[in-house]
């Protein structure tokens, strides 16, 4: 559906105090412009200067839409895709509070505040029952990363109970040749009805959080990848040809940069790493975005080497990068926005991933 590049939208949270005239949506739906003093607090001459711009262009800007249109317009083509053979990924990525986990999870609070995790999972059980003609195996998967470790949010082993060390459960993401990237160790699920998949989505969710308590840590501090990996055969045609996808959403750590709060001890850790996984993210994007590079970092953090068949290349990828419309907040926006920038030059050339059994 994005052949070309990496389709990148924004979406502003709702509040109270909308940065009226320093952060201006234009009515073309796809451009942000933002006025601001981004180094205001370094040099008291630009304070009375007039304020920096910055005009941003992305695929779409979402603003006061609904769950459902966000989920229409960013996931909806993905997981259709993924029914041909095309491998999907959605990142959602922005500061802390700015709506990432709304958007991929969705709120409890009501079922139309559900986010794009659940309703990709309708979507793929209505479409196995439309497609008659094909039939299906559908596994699910939920990993988190914690300071450079992966952790299996549907291992049968409580966080909780177990007392082994999280570095010692064997969780490795390996190449394989032919398959790409694959995390060994991490736990398969087949599910057979969107209950079951909801059922999994709700463990993994209530083991992402005793797991935090039990670490004393936040989980706005760890990235969660959920998979679906999803295989169909032809029913009418007798040939040995199946297609798979890989479909992965994505709910990254806060990207507010630290320091300002003086974090210490279990924090300035926590930080620490997040700010190397984002910050090697960005530059293997800038290296994705640009031909010349040869070497891309992947394998630098884990982040970036599990992801590394999901970012560009043969993927349709989208980021959605959320933000505060707020002016205290308007410093992350811009971080935000221009993250968003780079991702849009990231190159995509999806294939069916089509396979012959031996
Ligand atoms: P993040 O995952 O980026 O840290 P959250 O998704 O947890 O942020 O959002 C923080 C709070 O704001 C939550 O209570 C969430 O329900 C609310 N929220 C975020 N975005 C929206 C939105 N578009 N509409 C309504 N509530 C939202």
């Amino acid at each position: 559906a994005h052949s070309g590049n990496v389709g990148v939208f924004v979406r502003i949270r709702p509040t109270a105090h909308f940065a009226q005239g320093l952060v201006e949506c234009l009515p073309d739906g796809q451009t942000v412009n933002i006025y601001h003093r981004r180094d205001s607090k370094k040099t008291q001459d630009s304070i009375k200067g007039r304020p920096s711009s910055w005009s941003f262009r992305l695929e779409g800007v979402l603003q006061d839409v609904s769950q459902e249109e966000v989920y229409d317009r960013v996931c909806h083509p993905l997981v259709q895709g993924a029914f041909d053979g095309y491998n999907g990924t959605v990142m959602c990525f922005g500061q802390t509070g700015a709506g990432k986990t709304y958007t991929m999870t969705g709120s409890t609070k009501s079922y139309k505040q559900r986010g794009f995790i659940p309703r990709a999972l309708q979507q793929v059980f209505q479409e196995i029952e439309r497609r008659t003609d094909f039939s299906f195996s559908v596994q699910l998967s939920f990993m988190e990363i914690y300071n450079e470790t992966l952790l299996d949010l549907l291992s049968p082993v409580s966080p909780l109970q177990d007392s082994t060390p999280p570095s010692a459960r064997g969780l490795v993401v390996m190449e394989e040749p032919g398959r790409g990237v694959v995390i060994k160790g991490l736990s398969l699920h087949p599910v057979f009805s969107e209950e079951d998949a909801l059922d999994l989505m709700f463990e993994a969710d209530m083991n992402r959080v005793t797991g935090s308590h039990a670490l004393n840590r936040n989980s706005s501090r760890s990235h969660c990848i959920f998979s679906l990996h999803i295989e169909s055969r032809s029913r009418t045609l007798s040939e040995a040809k199946y297609v798979t996808s890989k479909l992965s959403l994505v709910d990254l750590a806060g990207s507010e940069r630290l320091g300002k709060t003086g974090s210490e001890g279990q924090m300035l850790k926590e930080s620490t790493y997040i700010n190397k996984s984002l910050s090697f993210l960005e530059q293997t994007i800038l290296a994705l975005a640009d031909r010349r590079r040869e070497h891309v970092p992947f394998r630098h953090t884990k982040l970036t080497h599990a992801l590394k068949n999901s970012l560009g290349g043969n993927c349709n990828t989208v980021l959605v990068a959320n933000v505060y419309g707020e002016a205290e907040h308007l410093d992350e926006t811009l971080c935000t926005m221009h993250f968003a920038r780079r991702m849009k030059n990231v190159k995509i050339q999806p294939a069916v991933n089509e396979h012959m059994d031996p």
